[in-house]
């Protein structure tokens, strides 16, 4: 029998249980078990991706919590923790060839893939106890690595401008990788800026499954974006499986941001202080004429794929646009906790509570905003530059 289960397979680690800084720019209130509960009781997600789980202190508190008994891995791989399962993982950066940075992902089966793992990073990375160092390796490098502990490796977020497989580094996948190992890898992440229409105008991606996830510095922005997949169990087998679509399972939708909400959706000068929404990319700043400005996710795919139209091949499921509530003007922390008691999970005040409900527990004005986002309706300014769109009042 198939299930359907929600997943986010990349969310950072802000600090240890003790406080020890994990990732910097990240809350400290985003620790192992935290995450954990916000994910099974706030987000009603099933599967979840912790991506700083290479760091000693990281790996420290899970040992505490399969020792304690709280949670426990899977013959098949994952961890197990109630009703949720949890894919350990890294995110590594490069230095390419070429000088470019960016961002992968790798998610192991065990925690002794995991700890190998570790122990190898170690010796590329400075201080191994924080996220995302750069590891001075090349992507190849660190796909061959992966590979070579049991993971899957996934290209994060490939097309936001600082450090991106297509957004920083290369224009096609054969300035790295042959295409035997191109073909080893089942899936590339969107990121936030983008959807499935916008990168399916190139072409070499229609094999690759695309998956949808939060990128979470705190435990609020937790399932901003995730994934549907149909498989049997939970667990890592069965997630590799549906990355690979196969044996029926797969990832049936994406639900993320609006990629105008993306904080890198279109073009940005610094010294204008002004973002660039036309019809065509924007590779210099048309008003003062610098070059140095941060290219927009969808001027970079407009760049690399001229004149492509977007094309989705047949497995590709449907990409749902959501706007995550406390994004909708109108609806502060209190509103929000209240829809929390009200109807249990964000995903099901976003997506299922109807009308008549919501009038329960909120005014008119609010109750249609909410409906307008799940339709598309709701006006939005373009985000760029490393600032997020806004939803218009
Ligand atoms: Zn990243
Ligand atoms: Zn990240």
């Amino acid at each position: 029998m198939f299930k359907e289960v929600f997943a986010d397979l990349h969310i950072h680690i802000g600090a240890g249980s003790k406080g020890d800084p994990v990732k910097i720019t990240a809350s400290r209130k985003l620790n192992f078990e935290n995450i954990l509960q916000e994910s099974l009781y706030n987000k009603g997600l099933g599967i979840i991706g912790i991506i700083d789980c290479a760091s000693p202190v990281v790996l420290a508190d899970m040992d505490r919590l399969l020792e304690k008994g709280k949670m426990e891995e899977l013959p098949a791989g994952g961890i197990a923790y109630g009703d949720l399962v949890i894919i350990p993982g890294v995110e590594v950066e490069s230095r390419e060839e070429n000088g470019g940075q960016a961002h992968y992902l790798g998610y192991f089966p065990y925690m002794r893939n995991l700890r190998e793992f570790s122990q190898v990073m170690a010796e590329y990375i400075s201080n191994i106890n924080l996220s995302s160092q750069s590891t001075g390796l090349t992507g190849k490098e660190i796909f061959q690595l992966v590979e070579a502990h049991g993971g899957i490796f996934v290209p994060a977020h490939v097309f936001t401008p600082h450090k991106s497989f297509y957004g920083r580094c290369f224009e096609t996948y054969r300035d790295l990788f042959s295409p035997e190992e191109w073909a080893r890898i089942p899936a590339i992440e969107l990121g936030l800026s983008s959807d499935t229409y916008m990168a399916d105008c190139i072409p070499e991606l229609a094999d690759k499954t695309f998956i949808s996830n939060s990128d979470a510095h705190s435990l609020e922005k937790i399932a901003r974006e995730y994934n549907l997949l149909r498989v049997k169990e939970l667990n890592f087998k069965e997630l590799e499986l549906a990355l690979w679509r196969k044996e029926g399972r797969k990832v049936l939708k994406n639900f993320g941001l609006d990629p105008a909400l993306g904080k890198y959706h279109r073009s940005y000068c610094e010294n204008c202080n002004k973002r660039f929404p036309l019809e065509y990319p924007v590779l210099k700043c048309p008003v003062c004429g610098r070059e140095d400005i941060v290219v927009g996710v969808k001027d970079r795919i407009m760049e690399i794929s001229p004149g492509k139209e977007s094309s989705s091949p047949a497995h590709r499921g449907p990409y749902i646009h959501q706007i995550p509530l406390r994004d909708i003007p109108g609806i502060g922390e209190k509103t929000f906790r209240r829809l929390l008691d009200s109807f249990g999970t964000e995903m099901d005040i976003i997506h299922q509570a109807s009308e008549e409900e919501l009038l329960e527990v909120l005014n008119y004005k609010l109750v249609e905003r909410i409906i307008k986002a799940r339709t598309g309706d709701l006006e939005i300014e373009d985000g760029g530059g490393g600032h997020y769109g806004k939803v218009m009042a």
